[in-house]
């Protein structure tokens, strides 16, 4: 199952998108989201300022 991210959190900083290996963070209108190809690296995790994303 991959990662997602709260959009109702997400302020939509960009700050996860560089640490995609798969390039599976898109930005959206309101907040970024994780796409299908996300592998569940986890990498994104940490990086986020409000804990938006979750595995
Ligand atoms: S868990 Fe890994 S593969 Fe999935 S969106 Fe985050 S960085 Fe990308
Ligand atoms: S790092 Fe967090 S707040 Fe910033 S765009 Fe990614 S999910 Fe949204």
């Amino acid at each position: 199952m991959a990662h997602k991210i709260d959009a109702g959190a997400c302020t939509n900083c960009g700050l996860c998108v560089s640490e995609c290996p798969v390039e599976s963070i898109v930005a959206g209108a309101d907040a970024h989201e994780i796409t299908d190809g996300c592998v569940d690296c986890g990498a994104c995790v940490p990086v986020c300022p409000v804990e938006a994303i979750s595995g």
